[in-house]
């Protein structure tokens, strides 16, 4: 089947025909392909066309797919028996692999999704505070749970009141723009004694990739500090993407805690979170905390999440970082030769070009840019087989996996783009 017809079939089975909001590509005015083969940088769709991808499963596959060393790891677990719901060698080795390169992870607690790990993290900082409120920015997103769908970035920036979730609860939840210190010190002025945490994309990438100003992060560190709430860094995107230690290592911050995913799991449903042993102490069967979970520690998850961190140990970032640069600038400066002005902002081996002119350094900025002229380029792009985002405001990632000449032939692509 080709994927025209598949996505006519998918409709009748699944809402809009996915299972993830920003798969239909509905804000690109377009069509899904249907993938069915990944391998090194590469996707190839149900009709065979070939695709140099920069989604990555959005973020996950930072060695590119099928890494031979985690899809030996991974076969290797599937034959020990694929889910135990009991305590196993992986989640041991997973768990001081990331300490080990995330020192700030003092103890830590798997799951089994990105959401998870926010909601969980949430959980926990009210628990041992005791305190209900907490600090959200616009347009960061840390997942569903219906705490924090208050002014969420990516998918969920689309749907606006997000129908399901009552004012009750997320009336507790604070609002601040990114970058705004002056704005967070006021809700701390205002309920400092009932904010019991502040939740942050340490680099944000949910409204597009947006970096933290100079002092932001610090001012956040020592805000929570003075108050006595805990600072939660979200580095689902970030954690083993920006630095091997994360973005707390390249920023040289320390949160409380951490919530992680992605490429933790090397391609399999995972999430992570954890911190400060006397945190995360407060957690059930120590402390009275719950949370739990049957695929929680998952073997095949760990396997193949050890197997990525131990890879990314033997690859050079700076590289990567140098290249996803060079390559990024100039994509930039190709599309801005023809008329539409672009900016962007990239770190490590993550950026978004953005359609506008001046900088973006928060939400309101985000979504300020021109959401129809990336629309159009997206199209073209996927035309010449150059797999992108299905928004402009998410974020493209580079991998280790990527050749100079799948540079190369992006930016031909690009140099072929009409507006
Ligand atoms: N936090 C951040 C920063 C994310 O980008 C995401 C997902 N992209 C999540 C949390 C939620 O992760 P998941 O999709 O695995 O539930």
């Amino acid at each position: 089947m080709n994927s025209k017809d598949l996505y006519a079939k998918a409709q009748t089975l699944m809402p809009g025909g996915v299972n993830s909001p920003l798969r239909a590509c509905k804000y690109v005015h377009s069509e899904p392909v249907f993938i069915e083969n990944a391998k090194g940088a590469y996707l190839y769709d149900v009709e065979g066309r070939k695709y140099i991808d920069y989604v990555f499963s959005w973020g996950p596959q930072i060695l590119g797919h099928q890494d031979p060393a985690v899809s030996a790891a991974a076969h290797k677990a599937i034959d020990a028996g694929s889910s135990y719901g009991a305590p196993c060698l992986g989640e041991v080795t997973l768990a001081e692999e990331i300490q080990k390169l995330m020192p700030s992870m003092e103890m830590m607690r798997m799951v089994s999704s990105g959401t998870e790990a926010t909601m969980s993290a949430l959980r926990l900082a009210r628990g041992y505070t005791g305190r209900k409120k907490f600090v959200k920015f616009i347009g960061n997103y840390h997942g569903h749970a219906d705490a924090f769908l208050a002014a969420a970035g990516s998918a969920a920036a689309t749907v606006p009141g997000t129908p399901g979730v009552p004012e009750e609860v997320t009336r507790h939840t604070l609002l601040a723009q990114y970058n705004d210190l002056d704005a967070v010190k006021a809700h701390f002025e205002a309920d400092g004694g009932d904010i019991a945490c502040v939740i942050v994309e340490p680099a944000a990438g949910n409204m597009g990739l947006v970096l933290p100003k100079d002092g932001f992060l610090k001012g956040l560190r020592d805000l929570c500090t003075e108050y006595g709430a805990v600072l939660i860094f979200d580095e689902v995107i970030t954690g083993f993407r920006l630095s091997l230690g994360g973005a707390q290592a390249r920023y040289g911050i320390t949160p409380d805690l951490t919530t992680l995913g992605k490429i933790i799991g090397g391609g399999f449903p995972v999430g992570c979170y954890g911190g400060k042993r006397e945190i995360m102490e407060h957690m059930a069967p120590v402390g009275g905390v719950f949370q739990a979970g049957t695929l929680s520690g998952n073997p095949v998850a760990m396997a193949a999440g050890l197997a990525t961190l131990k890879r990314l140990q033997e690859c050079d970032y700076d590289v990567l970082e140098a290249r996803t640069k060079a390559f990024a600038e100039e994509l930039a400066s190709i599309v801005a030769s023809k008329g539409k002005p672009t900016f962007l902002n990239q770190v490590g081996s993550a950026f978004t070009m953005y359609f506008s002119d001046k900088p973006v350094t928060n939400m309101i900025e985000s979504g300020q840019c021109d959401a129809d002229t990336f629309a159009s380029y997206w199209q073209q792009m996927m035309a010449q087989g150059i797999y992108l985002a299905p928004a402009g405001f998410e974020c493209a990632f580079t991998s280790f996996a990527h050749t100079d000449e799948d540079f190369e032939k992006t930016l031909e692509a690009a140099k072929q783009v009409k507006f």
